[in-house]
């Protein structure tokens, strides 16, 4: 649902700066350059300047709460490239390269696309591979699945060749991302990235050592599975991320989402787990800088 304005369109206007955080955080997983929230297959804007106003102001509105470093997100090779560009360009910001399980295809063009995002995966300011994983929500059929698994384990292949985290994307598929995880045998760094487990889920990060980065959606008046979630997890092993420009956190739902907005999903995290913001920010930080093997 989105708010609207009587007889009017959607009401689409940015939502306010909350209150800063009182200790620095980081965004673990943003497209900035994806604009148009409401369409999901929005195309990324590889024309956009990486030290343009679109961006900077992004990434400025983002340090005055307190979102002090950011992971832009690609999902295919052009996106990539361009985060590898902004990441370079500004040293808060840092790059994570891969194609989406729904760009998940098979044949010389896709291996061509996968060496490709070995060589960006290789540069320094790259810190994770992904998002990939498996997405059983918007791709159907056997050939599909067998498509994005094949993307996915060859993405964890580079991941443990470049020394780099590996970011997952799982829409529901937790227990075949688990298995294709524990049957390559998983990089030393592993993010779930948009964590959307319940207690199983959280079971099994805990027990391997990976982090589970929550979203928006934990701050969604139906997310019940998933705050048990991030209640029972060592708090070692949580991140917070936007994927902004989808899944604004709750009471903006509908509206855009950009990495400003992370501060109403830190203190939805204090409250869930019955912590101070304070606290939950400085282990925040430092998972963010383990996971990302930022200096
Ligand atoms: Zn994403």
């Amino acid at each position: 649902m989105s708010r609207r304005t009587r007889n009017g369109p959607p009401d689409e206007s940015p939502p306010p700066a909350p209150e800063p955080l009182p200790v620095g955080v980081l965004d673990a997983h943003c497209h900035l350059d994806l604009v148009g929230h409401r369409d999901r297959a929005a195309a990324p804007r590889t024309d956009l300047d990486v030290r343009g106003g679109h961006v900077v102001g992004q990434i400025e509105a983002a340090a005055a709460v307190g979102v002090a470093v950011l992971v832009q997100v690609g999902v295919d090779l052009p996106s990539s490239r361009w985060s590898t560009e902004l990441a370079a360009a500004h040293a808060d910001v840092h790059a994570a390269v891969a194609l989406h399980p729904n760009e998940a295809g098979a044949g010389a063009a896709t291996d061509e696309a996968l060496r490709g995002i070995e060589a960006l995966a290789a540069l320094p300011q790259v810190v994770a591979v992904g998002e990939t994983g498996l997405d059983h929500f918007r791709t159907e059929g056997p050939e599909g699945h067998r498509a994005q698994e094949e993307s996915f384990r060859a993405h964890i292949a580079i991941a443990k060749r470049t020394g780099r985290a590996l970011m997952i994307h799982d829409r529901d598929a937790h227990d075949d991302v688990v298995r294709v995880l524990l049957d390559e045998g998983p990089p030393d760094r592993v993010v779930f990235h948009c964590f959307s487990g319940g207690l199983d889920l959280a079971r099994t990060c805990a027990e391997h050592g990976w982090v589970a980065s929550f979203a928006g959606t934990l701050t969604f008046k139906n997310a019940g599975g998933l705050r048990e979630a991030a209640a029972a997890l060592p708090e070692e092993l949580l991140l917070v991320e936007t994927d902004a420009p989808f899944l604004t956190p709750s009471p903006y739902r509908g509206r855009p989402n950009a990495p400003y907005l992370v501060p109403h999903t830190v203190r939805a995290l204090a409250e869930v787990r019955g912590t101070d913001v304070d606290a939950l920010c400085g282990t925040l930080m430092s998972t963010g800088r383990r996971t990302f093997d930022l200096v």
